[in-house]
């Protein structure tokens, strides 16, 4: 099975149609390996117009294919979310990381992440940046 089949299953399991475009934003996602600026995605998939690609990433944050990582004040990363991820809400116990140095932006895991607990709050979406110096280059 290759890769666009693996998408597409994954589409279907969260009730979203397996669109060219949704294949296509997810694998791009997928192959930047770190989280993936907006108007990288952009580059990347040309003939998808800007208000389509907008629609496209927002029903597979939607779906918790896909999650937004907000470290830079001008642009918007993306990344693609695990299994834990559903409809109904985005987990992610993991740390978004800002290299002050390359700038990439990467998600990194840690076990020393508890589940946030806020008695009375329901939680859509918790996130943890930190900025430094990334593994590639200290
Ligand atoms: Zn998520
Ligand atoms: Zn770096
Ligand atoms: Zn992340």
């Amino acid at each position: 099975m290759n890769e666009t089949n693996n998408w597409a299953e994954a589409l279907r399991t969260r009730n979203l149609k397996a669109t060219t475009n949704r294949v296509g934003v997810l694998q791009t996602i997928e192959e930047f390996d770190k989280a993936i600026p907006h108007s990288k995605i952009q580059d990347r998939l040309q003939k998808v117009d800007r208000v389509t690609l907008y629609r496209t990433l927002n029903s597979l944050i939607e779906s918790g294919m896909i999650h937004k990582v907000s470290v830079e004040n001008d642009e918007i990363f993306y990344a693609i979310c695990s299994q834990k991820c559903t409809t109904e809400e985005h987990n992610h116990q993991h740390v978004h990381f800002k290299c002050t140095n390359c700038n990439e932006v990467s998600c990194v895991q840690s076990n020393s992440i508890e589940t946030l607990n806020l008695p009375g709050y329901k939680i859509e979406s918790f996130e943890i940046q930190a900025k430094g110096i990334c593994s590639n280059c200290s």
